[in-house]
């Protein structure tokens, strides 16, 4: 069950990929379409482009990729990362994403079985997968993925676990709100944006999935390791130094560690603070 778990998860995360790649585009055309609307500038027809059109195709020489170079995690090794036809390099994020689908199935089906409250578990960890691989390459957290994250999450409370309704309710509203003052707080004394909007939608999503308990836990996790993260990041990559730093991933990595281990963390957490 583990191994079909992985496949799954293997061939989702290449699923994943796709989105991850296209979605920003698609947005970014939508906005250009709106934006020229609004400006009463002639539209602009572009060729369709959306997640199905078109094919897979190398990102440098637009070869299309043959199925058996598309196989999850295989494809990217047979070939050594390169393209089959041009020999430009194809980025570790395809077989990385891959890889991290198969490990969050995997995680998922064995702490939470087979049905659909796993499905709707999966569906959370592959939705943050998504958001956080977005938001390092874009240092965008789009609405159309937050958004409904944070609509699943009360829909999972009701269906699953009713009695956690009110707090998941509370969770979404708090998760905001906290963020959104922080955010006001550190505008108004130091006149810059800290962090965006799609921070506070996608902390709202995870208090709905886990309820308000699990904020400040959430917000100590992320914080930390963007914290450790980001100064090891710095010090490695020196050219990287005082870039802004989406806030998006370690929030989805926090929301992965609660979803997954959210009771034991919980108990040593109360241990800790709350005695
Ligand atoms: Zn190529």
């Amino acid at each position: 069950m583990l191994l079909l778990a992985a496949l799954l998860g293997l061939c989702l995360g290449s699923f994943l990929n796709v989105v991850i790649v296209r979605l920003p585009v698609m947005l970014m055309h939508g906005w250009r379409a709106e934006a020229r609307e609004a400006l009463e500038l002639p539209e602009e027809h572009n060729e369709p482009f959306n997640l199905v059109t078109p094919r897979s195709m190398c990102p440098s020489c637009e070869a299309p990729i043959a199925w058996h170079d598309n196989i999850p995690v295989i494809g990217w090794l047979k070939r050594r990362g390169r393209c089959a036809n041009c020999q430009a390099r194809i980025s570790p994020q395809y077989p990385l994403v891959e890889l991290a689908g198969g490990v969050l199935a995997v995680a998922v089906v064995a702490l939470y079985g087979v049905g659909f409250q796993a499905g709707f578990m999966l569906a959370a960890c592959l939705a943050l997968l998504a958001m956080a691989v977005i938001d390092l390459r874009t240092q965008l957290l789009p609405d159309v993925l937050t958004l409904p994250l944070l609509w699943a999450g009360l829909l999972y409370q009701l269906l699953f676990q009713p009695l956690m309704l009110e707090s998941a309710v509370i969770g979404a509203m708090a998760g905001y709100l906290a963020l959104w003052s922080v955010y006001w707080l550190f505008r108004l004394i130091t006149g810059k944006e800290g962090m965006g909007y799609g921070d506070f939608k996608l902390l709202a999503a995870l208090g709905a999935w886990l309820g308000w308990q699990y904020l400040p836990l959430l917000l100590i996790l992320s914080a930390g390791v963007g914290a450790v993260l980001g100064i090891l990041i710095q010090l490695a990559v020196p050219r990287l130094r005082g870039a802004p730093m989406p806030f998006g991933p370690y929030l989805a990595l926090a929301g992965w560690i609660a979803l997954l281990a959210g009771e034991p963390l919980m108990a040593v957490y109360g241990r800790f603070f709350l005695i």
